[in-house]
């Protein structure tokens, strides 16, 4: 027997989220189901207010409910040394370590078998943003892993042809981690030691 329609619906949605399989996007209506509607129209509307006050900065692609960003808008930081990151929780890592400059976020990391080509990320965006001016130093804060290696390689090769310094931080952060589960005093130890990218011939 099928599940009522307004159940498929609720399945089919929370199906499309990343991770999520079937069997999961079932678990999940069912408990919405039987939730109380006090719960169940929190979750509606956390997701609603979500998507009407939470924008990207215009400048980092950050989320912020503010464009631009509280860190782009900060006249106290570095803007001439800007830390390209994979995900906005990668950011508030790297903001534990003290970091002063300002970010770039990505939106993820090259990724051909999962379909996630360079246009699907913030890569021209940066590319603008360098080519603004303004910009001494990017350092490319992505995991060091099979995707983030490749990612940084293309981010190189992009700027190829900008006369800022491209560095990527250091293998403080063990190889084929996330930065996501990094300490801060790992992630300040990977950011001191981080190293020159030279473009490829
Ligand atoms: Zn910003």
């Amino acid at each position: 027997m099928a599940y009522p329609e307004p159940i498929q619906k609720l399945i089919l949605e929370f199906g499309k989220m990343p991770g999520v399989g079937v069997r999961t996007a079932e678990r999940l209506a069912f408990h919405v189901l039987r939730s109380s509607p006090e719960d169940a129209f929190a979750l509606a509307l956390a997701i609603r207010d979500v998507k009407k006050s939470v924008r990207t900065c215009s400048v980092c692609c950050n989320v912020a409910a503010a464009d631009p960003c509280p860190v782009c808008a900060d006249p106290g930081r570095d803007h001439a040394l800007v830390l390209v990151v994979e995900q906005p929780h990668d950011l508030e890592k790297f903001e534990a370590t003290g970091f002063r400059g300002v970010y770039h976020v990505l939106g993820g990391v090259v990724n051909p078998i999962e379909g996630i080509e360079p246009e699907h990320l913030t890569v021209e965006r940066l590319k603008k943003r360098v080519a603004g001016g303004g910009v001494k130093e990017v350092i490319l804060g992505v995991d060091p892993d099979f995707e983030g290696d490749g990612t940084a390689m293309f981010l190189r090769a992009l700027l190829r042809k900008s006369a800022v310094r491209v560095t990527r931080i250091a293998r403080g952060v063990p190889a084929g981690t996330s930065i996501e589960y990094a300490n801060a005093s790992v992630l300040a130890e990977a950011m001191a030691g981080r190293q020159e990218m030279e473009p490829e011939e």
